[in-house]
């Protein structure tokens, strides 16, 4: 697998949570899987071994000095690219300033380095390539190293984790990345408009596409959900399909979370009360009416696609509804404000918290009553899944994996993308809320869900099989 975050070692979103344990769940299965990632300054590599000391890349005039580290985590190789001038500093994709200007060079040395991988150190059947960041691979098999018999019969797979993020740059960028130009600089290749766009390299040139969820295979096929891609999209619609993503249950139990003051089962969810005074607590909020009063929990990036703008529009009417509500997250500093203001004007019932905080995230999850949200897209999705383990009831709005996790049964959907279709499911769930027995049936319905990655696995191995199969 080629990636650019993998948890525990480098992490902004769900990326890092499917590469921190598909790959194990491999394993277990039988399979034998490396995860080539870069060395980010941040990723601690004591316990990791050096490998390889020297495998440049040539990018055209420039030469990129790679060596590789291994450090095994249950079974799995996590194979890091050290990079200094590429990958030594702060930040996995860019800093307070921005995204870093040198990323389509640094992703693109990431896929020639896989290839070194692959051609040296770890022979595969199959690349597995997730995301933009690992999408030249394709492009670079299927182009530059077409006649290079080290390669023969490997068969890639793209994954796409979030179709709104292609890594699209001027043309200029070509004569960093060693791309035989003529070759794939065409519309039906990596050009996208005049720029180069990454993921259409990858979507194009690789063997099979999936994406993490059922219905978000079917929606990036639609101008809607598509972001330019669709018809694209649609022409590979016999190779491409759907496999949701799992999650990993080590982390997330609420039976033994380690960040957790208390711990509780569906059989018995004493524990989760005590959670929920903890974390008002936490944030100096009344803890007077714990059982009749809602607490809504929101743990998200804030970016445009997750629709919290939608609950900051709504405020005074989850306000006047009389809940609690928790929120962290990070992003877009206009929400992040927002959020601060609705938690200083109302702090007995608003609390934000900002930047990444592991730990309260589980808080949140096991605290809360419900857990909103209302994206305008979710390929996935993994925290409504975590919530469903947690007794905590999601509000979500029907869209890709939203859709296919959460049911009428163990939680609520809303359909149009508005501030009034979320406010109404919001106060229709709140309505239910009052109903204790009813809701603890919600709840149990929910804890016994299972999404564990013991199915997503075997279908991820039913594909390699074909793949290695070319039986496609
Ligand atoms: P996405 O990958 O689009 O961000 P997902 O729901 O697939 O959305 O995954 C989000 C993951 O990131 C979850 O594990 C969630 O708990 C975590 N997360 C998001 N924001 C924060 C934050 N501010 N602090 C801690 N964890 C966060």
């Amino acid at each position: 697998m080629v990636t650019s975050e993998a948890a525990p070692f480098a992490k902004t979103g769900g990326l890092a949570d499917v590469l921190g344990s598909l790959p194990p769940a491999l394993v277990e299965k039988g399979e034998e899987v490396a995860v080539v990632l870069p060395a980010y300054d941040a990723i601690d590599l004591r316990g990791a071994e050096r490998i390889y000391n020297e495998l440049p890349v040539w990018m055209d005039g420039a030469r990129y000095d790679c060596s590789i580290e291994r450090f095994m985590r249950h079974g799995v190789h996590y194979l890091f690219v050290t990079c200094p001038a590429l990958y030594g500093r702060p930040g996995i994709y860019g800093d307070q300033r921005g995204d870093f200007g040198d990323n389509p060079v640094r992703f693109a040395v990431l896929c020639r380095a896989a290839l070194g991988v692959a051609s040296r150190i770890f022979r595969p059947d199959v690349i597995h390539c997730h995301d933009w960041q690992a999408s030249l691979v394709p492009v670079y098999l299927k182009s530059t190293f077409r006649h290079d018999p080290v390669f023969y019969g490997i068969k890639t797979l793209l994954t796409i984790h979030n179709l709104g993020y292609q890594g699209r740059y001027s043309a200029s960028v070509l004569r960093d990345i060693a791309v035989p130009i003529p070759e794939v600089m065409h519309p039906e290749g990596i050009e996208y408009f005049g720029d180069v766009n990454y993921l259409k390299g990858g979507i194009v040139y690789s063997d099979y596409i999936t994406t993490v969820s059922p219905r978000y295979a079917q929606e990036i096929q639609t101008p809607e959900f598509g972001f330019g891609l669709d018809a694209l999209l649609r022409s590979r619609r016999f190779f491409l399909a759907g496999i949701l993503n799992g999650v990993d249950y080590d982390e997330w139990n609420p039976e033994d979370d380690r960040y957790l003051p208390n711990h509780y089962s569906a059989k018995d969810l004493a524990g989760k009360l005590a959670c929920k005074k903890a974390l008002l607590e936490e944030f100096n909020m009344p803890v007077d009416a714990l059982d009749t009063r809602p607490l809504l929990g929101i743990v998200s990036r804030f970016a445009h696609q997750k629709g919290l703008d939608l609950v900051a529009e709504c405020i005074q009417g989850i306000a006047d509804l009389g809940v609690q509500m928790v929120v962290l997250g990070s992003g877009d500093a206009q929400l992040e404000r927002t959020f601060g203001d609705i938690a200083r004007a109302r702090p007995e019932q608003f609390a934000f918290r900002g930047g990444y905080n592991e730990g309260l995230a589980h808080r949140i999850e096991a605290g809360s009553d419900m857990f909103i949200m209302p994206s305008r897209y979710e390929p996935c999705g993994l925290n409504q899944i975590y919530s469903l383990k947690y007794g905590t009831v999601p509000v979500v709005r029907a869209t890709g994996g939203l859709d296919d996790t959460v049911t009428g049964d163990t939680g609520f959907k809303f359909f149009a993308s508005t501030a009034h279709d979320l406010y109404n499911c919001i106060r229709y769930a709140t309505m239910q809320f009052a109903d204790r027995e009813a809701w603890e049936t919600r709840m149990r319905l929910g804890m016994a869900e299972d999404f564990s990655w013991a199915v997503s696995a075997t279908r991820y191995m039913e594909l390699y099989r074909r793949l290695r199969q070319a039986a496609l």
